[in-house]
């Protein structure tokens, strides 16, 4: 057998969090033929495995990792299939998300240009269903292809094998570890895009007295509007948002409401969002704003002052830190609310 990871490779710095410690072996995966033979090696050396694409979702343990890190990047780009009105493109696991949503700008194709400027790589987008502006991945998936751990076979994944539904889908649920994602295939639109229904859209375009946009200034006021709004983790490193906005009973809702006299409903305002069936979806940032943490510090993690949605690494955090942080914003939401706020990024435990 010739698979050959390197060994004792730091974690931190391939994540966008920039927490972690050691993986005992680690290789970057071209071509998902190079995967049985990973995965024959696995098996006879009785390791475990982790799948990383771009680390903007990851949040590793301190400790060290005894598998294998696997980090993706299989490459690719081709149109499969066009009609009038739409255009197939088969996307390699391992290519930048925004690079592509750039690329299918550039050929004048919509449904994804309100997911321009989120981090990662293609082949992660389904894992959590990525969402912004009124679109998400699911929106445009065909199907998934995937090396299946269980069988060793590249197979391929429906929209509705999927089973996507908000931030989350078979991959994290029901099938969780036992596909790897190697490409994407998308279903994009020949016909003209139309502003993003969110109020920080349509009050840019507002603003620029533009009533139908073309794809390009769809994306520049995407890129804008997500500039003002998160913390670049090259400057400060953090996971993008990092609660799931939580489901909650019509009763809660009210005591908040209650709570907040000033607060309107959507589509007056987006704090609390009425889902119908006595559901309310509560937006988490505002949420933990209101419970009064914006800007909190412990040790060397925070709550940025500016965004409560977003935690952050001050500088040579680990997990155990994180952790605190994210303990205390949860207890004092139960406490308070008898919310349980769940953290959207994955929590590595070795
Ligand atoms: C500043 C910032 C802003 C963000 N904004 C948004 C946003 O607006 N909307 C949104 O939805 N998300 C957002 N995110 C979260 C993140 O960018 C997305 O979840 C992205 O898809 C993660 O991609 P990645 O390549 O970095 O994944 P990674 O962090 O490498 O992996 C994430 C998870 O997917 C698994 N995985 C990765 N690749 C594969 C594969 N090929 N096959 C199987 N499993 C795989 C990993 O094991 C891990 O569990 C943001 C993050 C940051 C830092």
């Amino acid at each position: 057998m010739s698979f050959q990871p390197e060994q004792n490779v730091d974690l931190a710095e391939l994540t966008t969090f920039k927490i972690g410690g050691q993986a005992a072996f680690y290789t970057v995966v071209t071509s998902a033929d190079e995967l049985p033979e990973i995965f024959a090696w696995l098996k006879s050396n009785n390791l475990p495995h982790f799948i990383l694409s771009g680390g903007s979702n990851t949040i590793f343990d301190d400790g060290t990792f005894k598998g294998v890190v696997i980090k993706i990047d299989i490459k690719g780009f081709e149109l499969l299939s066009e009609d009038e009105i739409t255009t197939c493109i088969r996307v390699g696991a391992g290519e930048n998300w925004d690079a592509i949503v750039a690329k299918t700008i550039d050929l004048k194709l919509s449904g994804i240009e309100a997911l321009s400027g989120i981090p990662g790589m293609c082949g992660a987008a389904p894992i959590q269903n990525i969402g912004a502006y009124g679109q998400e991945i699911k929106d445009t998936t065909v199907s998934v292809e995937v090396f299946d751990t269980d069988t060793g076979v590249v197979t391929s994944l429906t929209n509705a094998e999927c089973e996507f539904e908000f931030r989350n889908s078979t991959f994290k649920a029901t099938q969780k570890d036992r596909y790897i994602i190697t490409a994407i295939i998308l279903k994009l639109s020949k016909l003209p895009a139309s502003i993003p229904q969110y109020k920080d859209a349509i009050s840019y375009f507002k603003k620029k007295n533009i009533a139908t946009p073309n794809l390009p200034q769809i994306r520049r006021a995407i890129l804008e509007i997500r500039r003002n709004k998160f913390m670049d983790p090259a400057v400060m490193p953090n996971a993008g948002s990092f609660f799931k906005n939580p489901i909650v009973s019509e009763e809660i809702a009210n005591k908040i409401m209650a709570d907040n006299p000033s607060i309107k409903l959507y589509p007056e305002d987006t704090k609390i969002i009425p889902l119908g069936g006595n559901k309310y979806k509560i937006a988490a940032g505002w949420l933990i704003q209101e419970l009064g943490l914006k800007g909190l510090e412990l040790e060397k993690v925070r709550i940025d002052p500016n965004h409560a949605l977003v935690l952050e690494n001050k500088g040579g955090a680990s997990q155990k830190d994180l952790k605190e942080l994210v303990s205390k914003i949860q207890d004092s939401a139960i406490k308070k609310y008898g919310i349980a706020l769940e953290p959207e990024p994955v929590i590595v435990e070795f």
